[in-house]
């Protein structure tokens, strides 16, 4: 064992978890390849959202059937949530592939890297990697207990689980002490944090605590439910300097039937009231939200109802599917997915052609004026970084600016990024 590939696809939980899985094969003595051909352990962290994603996932696995036939001796891995408890299933489909872990099963992968001689996995020890980037992902939460009518996550990632406040900050304290100056807290719920622990906290608890420490520049969280963001919360946000004013709040739907059909326990009314207090509360806030089109059963009027909250409240970052109907979740056993692709991929389209007008409305209101921007890293000889409203800003900078604040001057924008010049 020498060299090690992973793939990954999917959230930021699966990019988190393959983090993980890096720091742990680098602090055992492994190397990282950029092609799984170079590799003796190939992993793919893999993602079942939508059926997109797992034909991508596929796909990938059987391209990898003929480096197995010709080298026996690689280890091919799979984790991510198309592990499920079905593994036999899986192994019959793909029998090329060495092992298989669910979503943060550490003890299997450990006990695989240890049957080779590798040292444990400490969870703990491998989440601050010796050098972490600027903005650190952090679950604070595993799973989830939702149940939206759509969505396999809670099947294949388990019951809500969140971390201990204690654990939480000791590992946002050593990732700060490495060089990170940002850390965006994980969780499918992410606004529901510490209903499960013992002593109760809550998001805003954490955010307090971690307001506090030194050398860490912002703060971010995702992704938050509707029902779960507290007035508490709110006044958290709009009072802690290192947080964020950003804040991801998925709607699904404009509509009351289809949110209800969804599961989704708020009405487009309650919605608009709780972003019109977020909005009081925090001034300049930016909100991002997902939507689903195409939901069974969705019509004509009922879609119109979702381009118009799209169109009322402007939201500053949309992401957009069409649905897909998932195994096991009770929309795929309860109702037709009737709407045709055509009319989806139709109805998905018009709604990024509406966001995409209306995110370069709002991002031309920033030209001439000069943000914060925190650094992350190059990309194609200019800087990059984000805004504390998580807008992307491209620079000419000089060297070594990662992890610095620089104040930039918007000379062009668009729907997707800003781009100016240092001040
Ligand atoms: N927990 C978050 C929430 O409550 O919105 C998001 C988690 S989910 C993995 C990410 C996004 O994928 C969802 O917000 C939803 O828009 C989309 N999604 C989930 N299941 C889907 C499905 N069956 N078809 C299309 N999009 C789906
Ligand atoms: Fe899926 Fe709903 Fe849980 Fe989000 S809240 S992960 S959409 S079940």
């Amino acid at each position: 064992m020498k060299q090690y590939h992973i793939w990954t696809i999917g959230c930021q939980m699966n990019t988190a978890d393959s983090e993980v899985i890096a720091n742990y094969l680098d602090r055992a003595g492994l190397r990282k390849t950029e092609t799984a051909e170079e590799a003796d352990l190939v992993l793919l962290n893999s993602c079942v959202v939508r059926e997109h994603a797992e034909v991508k996932v596929v796909n990938r696995l059987k391209s990898l059937k003929g480096l197995k036939k010709s080298r026996p001796d690689i280890t091919i891995a799979l984790t991510g949530c198309m592990v499920d408890s079905r593994i036999e299933d899986l192994k019959d489909r793909f029998p090329w592939v060495d092992l298989f872990f669910r979503p943060q099963q550490w003890d299997v992968f450990s006990r695989w890297g240890e049957n080779r001689g590798l040292p444990s996995l400490n969870q703990e020890e491998d989440s601050v990697p010796p050098n972490p980037p600027v903005s650190a992902y952090v679950p604070i939460m595993h799973g989830c207990d939702s149940f939206c009518s759509y969505c396999v996550v809670p099947y294949r990632r388990g019951r809500a689980r969140s971390r201990d406040l204690d654990e939480v900050c000791c590992q946002v304290q050593s990732l700060v002490q490495r060089g990170a100056r940002e850390v965006v807290l994980l969780g499918q719920i992410v606004d529901a944090y510490g209903h499960d622990l013992p002593s109760r906290p809550d998001l805003a608890d954490l955010l307090a605590a971690l307001n506090g420490t030194e050398g860490l520049l912002r703060i971010r969280f995702l992704t938050s439910h509707p029902s779960y963001m507290s007035r508490k919360l709110i006044k958290a946000v709009a009072g802690l300097n290192k947080v964020c004013e950003h804040i991801s709040l998925p709607i699904q739907a404009g509509d009351n039937g289809v949110l209800e059909a969804m599961k989704r326990g708020y009405t487009t009314e309650e919605y608009g009231d709780l972003v019109g207090h977020i909005r009081r509360t925090i001034p300049d806030v930016a909100l991002s939200t997902d939507v689903i089109v195409g939901f069974p059963g969705e019509s004509n009027e009922q879609f119109d109802k979702t381009m118009e909250v799209l169109r009322q409240t402007r939201f500053d970052k949309v992401h957009i599917a069409a649905y897909s109907p998932r195994p096991e979740t009770s929309a795929t056993r309860n109702l037709r997915d009737d709407i045709h692709s055509e009319q989806k991929e139709a109805r998905r389209a018009q709604a990024e052609a509406l966001q995409n007008e209306i995110a370069a409305e709002i991002n031309a209101t920033f030209m001439g004026r000069t943000v914060e921007v925190l650094v992350e890293d190059q990309k194609k000889g200019k800087w990059y970084g984000r805004t504390r409203g998580d807008r992307l800003v491209f620079f000419a900078g000089r060297a070594g600016m990662a992890g610095e604040l620089a104040s930039v001057r918007i000379e062009k924008t668009s729907a997707f990024a800003l781009q100016g010049t240092l001040e």
